[in-house]
């Protein structure tokens, strides 16, 4: 269920030129309950007194199922942005006011397809970041396969991609897939791909048999991915979609 609470940041890093990581706790020190994929929102006021408020997806690596303590998320710098502005130059200790935990973009036990299809651009790959302990347990049985397609301009771009290729190499059944329809890497590595996500789909043959998927971040690159998905035969209800609009 939803709470109102004040968040200290405690943490935080540049994961990308114009991607902050935050790290927060909360100020009356009780962890945060979540399911992995779901969001919370940050309460601030425009410079005229108006209240407003935006939301961040959780990117904490927990044990996908018991409340955190170190609450995580990226933000990412929108030119012009008024939480663009607050998250991006909050000092350390500074606090802001929040909620949640929000949202249904989560894997759900009673789903049983074989392969999961993980898609995100930028930031919306940090509710994936969360769902690991989750995937790993998924993985465990070993009848399960999952697939995570993101997309970026170039490789700086590819937020937390070392921890998803590490995880890659600790699980044989997660493929990672970097997507950079800008510019190649430097030193190019198997799992790339050149192109943006929703054109990198054809080469996993999608079906409605086999797959389950989830689509994050851009408008554009859900509604994108959405139609080739249905192209490819899935239904509606074997399409999640988390899109990051902005929430004034
Ligand atoms: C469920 C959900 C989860 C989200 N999770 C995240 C997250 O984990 N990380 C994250 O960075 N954002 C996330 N967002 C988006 C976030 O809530 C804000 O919309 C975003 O940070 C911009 O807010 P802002 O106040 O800085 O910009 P605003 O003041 O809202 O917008 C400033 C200007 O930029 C335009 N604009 C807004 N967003 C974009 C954009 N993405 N690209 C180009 N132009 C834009 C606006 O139309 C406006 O003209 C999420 C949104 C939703 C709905």
């Amino acid at each position: 269920m939803a709470e109102s609470f004040q968040l200290r940041l405690v943490d935080a890093y540049m994961l990308a030129p114009t991607v902050r990581h935050l790290v927060f706790e909360r100020v009356d020190g009780q962890p945060l309950a979540f399911q992995p994929g779901q969001f919370l929102q940050v309460h601030f006021h425009y410079d005229d007194g108006t209240p407003t408020k935006r939301s961040y997806s959780v990117g904490s690596v927990g044990d996908g199922a018991s409340p955190v303590q170190r609450i995580e998320i990226a933000v990412s710098y929108v030119e012009g942005g008024a939480a663009t502005k607050l998250l991006g130059e909050l000092p350390i200790g500074g606090v802001v006011d929040a909620s949640g935990p929000y949202g249904r973009f989560c894997l759900q036990e009673a789903d049983t397809h074989p392969r999961y299809l993980l898609l995100a651009t930028g930031t919306g790959v940090t509710p994936y970041r969360a769902m690991l302990p989750q995937i790993e347990k998924l993985l465990a049985g070993g009848d399960r396969e999952v697939v995570l397609l993101y997309g970026a301009r170039n490789e700086t771009e590819l937020l937390y991609g070392e921890e998803f290729e590490a995880f890659a190499q600790r699980h044989p059944g997660f493929r990672f897939h970097g997507c950079l329809s800008r510019e190649a890497r430097a030193v190019p590595r198997p799992g790339d791909r050149a192109g943006h996500v929703q054109n990198v789909l054809a080469e996993l043959g999608p079906s409605a048999e086999r797959d389950i998927a989830y689509l994050c971040g851009n408008p554009n690159m859900v509604d994108a991915a959405y139609a080739a998905l249905q192209e490819f035969g899935l239904p509606v209800r074997q399409i999640r979609r988390e899109k990051y609009i902005s929430s004034r």
